[in-house]
C-alpha cells in the first residue's frame, strides 16, 4: 500500500480553544508519523487559495475571516504534515464530518465543533486534506521543502544557497 500524506490545521478556534494538545493526541491514535508542523499566520492570499474550490459559495467570505482569525482574536493556526498509508482516510474518520452537528459525537469536530451563530460558518476546529492529490498541492502551498522532515515531493533549487529549494 502506498504511503500518503495529509496536511491538517489546527484552526483559529482550535487554537483560541487551546485544543492543540487535545487534538495531536487522538491524531497520535493512528500509526501515521508527523513529518511537519509549524505555526502559521495566515494571510488572505494563502486562505483564498487553500480554499479556492468554494470561492463561489455564500459563505465563502465569513470562511477566509474566519481561518485568519478574524473572530477568535488570533491571528495563528498550527499545520501539521501527517504521513503514512491512507492518511487522508485514517484522519478524516478522527475529524468527523464537515457540518459539526452531523459529526460523530466523539470525533474531534463533533466533541469541539458548532456552527456560528451568526454567520452560518462551520467552526470545526480542524482541517484535514480530502485525498492525496490535494493534501499534494496543500502541502506545497504551506510549506517549503526544507521544513518538512525528508523530500516528499521532487524540488528545484533556484539559487546557489541551501536553503533554497522550491517545489517543481
Ligand atoms: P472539509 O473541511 O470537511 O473538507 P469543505 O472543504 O467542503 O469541507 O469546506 C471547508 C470548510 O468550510 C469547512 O471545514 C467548514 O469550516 C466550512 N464550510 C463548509 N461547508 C459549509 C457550509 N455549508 N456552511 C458554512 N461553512 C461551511
Amino acid at each position: 500500500m502506498a504511503v500518503e500524506q495529509c496536511l491538517v490545521i489546527i484552526k483559529p478556534d482550535g487554537m483560541a480553544k487551546g485544543l492543540t494538545g487535545d487534538i495531536i493526541r487522538e491524531l497520535s491514535r493512528t500509526d501515521l508519523v508527523m513529518a511537519g508542523a509549524k505555526v502559521v499566520q495566515v494571510t488572505r492570499e494563502l486562505s483564498e487559495e487553500h480554499y479556492q474550490h468554494l470561492k463561489d459559495k455564500e459563505f465563502f467570505n465569513d470562511l477566509i475571516k474566519y481561518i485568519m482569525g478574524d473572530f477568535h482574536h488570533t491571528k495563528s493556526v498550527l499545520a501539521l504534515v501527517y504521513e503514512g498509508e491512507k492518511a487522508t482516510e485514517k484522519i478524516r474518520k478522527i475529524c468527523g464530518a464537515t457540518h459539526p452537528e452531523k459529526a460523530e459525537p466523539t470525533s474531534i469536530r463533533g466533541k469541539y465543533g458548532r456552527v456560528h451563530s451568526e454567520t452560518g460558518v462551520f467552526e470545526n476546529v480542524i482541517h484535514a486534506s480530502e485525498n492525496a492529490k490535494e493534501a499534494e498541492r496543500e502541502i506545497k502551498l504551506w510549506f517549503r521543502p526544507n521544513e518538512l522532515i525528508h523530500t516528499i515531493f521532487p524540488v528545484e533549487r533556484k539559487n546557489q544557497k541551501m536553503d533554497s529549494f522550491f517545489w517543481k
